[in-house]
């Protein structure tokens, strides 16, 4: 299993001590040739703005867009997530970069006093209990699309979603140090690959 990190800002390192500690060989993507052959990419956490930036300075928007198009599978976490989503509020110009899944995020949207907070998430499907939920500055998501499910919800909005190979927390959890959602995540794209 070969796993890529976009590396451009943010908290990428994190998911790649994640997927090491779980046998990964993992990949810092920074130009488009790191996208080859890999079976899964992560979206880490960071300011989505800057991101947004270095996508086009690294060449990587249109290589990164089309392998999501072709099926790449992605778990995007936070600034990731707001990287995905068609809709964005209070974004630089209320556009989605890459506007892959179908869902609006307000930027910021958990408000200053809750900046950053951490919350026991109730997964569905995940056995082991509660996830430990770690949310810095992170985006709220105010609407779901047809054929988005989602897995846990904090205070009445959705906090993990997952659309087919697409997953995407508003949560980080890379930071937690439960590797049960990296593993789940990595396990259903496995049995897909054996099954195909
Ligand atoms: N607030 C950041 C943004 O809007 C996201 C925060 C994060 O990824 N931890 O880009």
């Amino acid at each position: 299993m070969k796993a890529g990190v976009l590396a451009l800002q943010g908290a990428f390192r994190e998911h790649a001590e994640a997927l090491d500690a779980l046998g990964v060989d993992v990949v810092e993507v920074r130009r488009p040739q790191h996208l080859s052959g890999l079976d899964a990419v992560f979206l880490p956490g960071g300011e989505s703005t800057t991101i947004d930036k270095l996508l086009d300075t690294s060449g990587l928007r249109d290589p990164l867009d089309g392998a999501l198009r072709g099926g790449l599978a992605a778990f995007a976490t936070c600034a990731g997530l707001i990287l995905l989503a068609t809709e964005v509020v209070g974004g630089r110009d209320d556009r989605a970069p890459l506007s892959f899944l179908d869902c609006t995020v307000v930027r910021n949207g958990y408000g200053r006093q809750r900046e950053s907070f951490e919350a026991a998430l109730e997964v569905d499907g995940l056995a082991g209990g509660p996830f430990p939920g770690v949310f810095i500055r992170a985006p709220v998501v105010s609407r779901v699309g047809r054929g988005v499910d989602v897995l846990a919800v904090h205070d009445g909005a959705p906090v993990l979603l997952r659309r087919g190979r697409i997953w995407a927390s508003s949560f980080h959890p890379e930071l937690s140090g439960d590797l049960r959602l990296h593993q789940w995540f990595l396990g259903s794209i496995d049995r897909e690959r054996t099954v195909a």
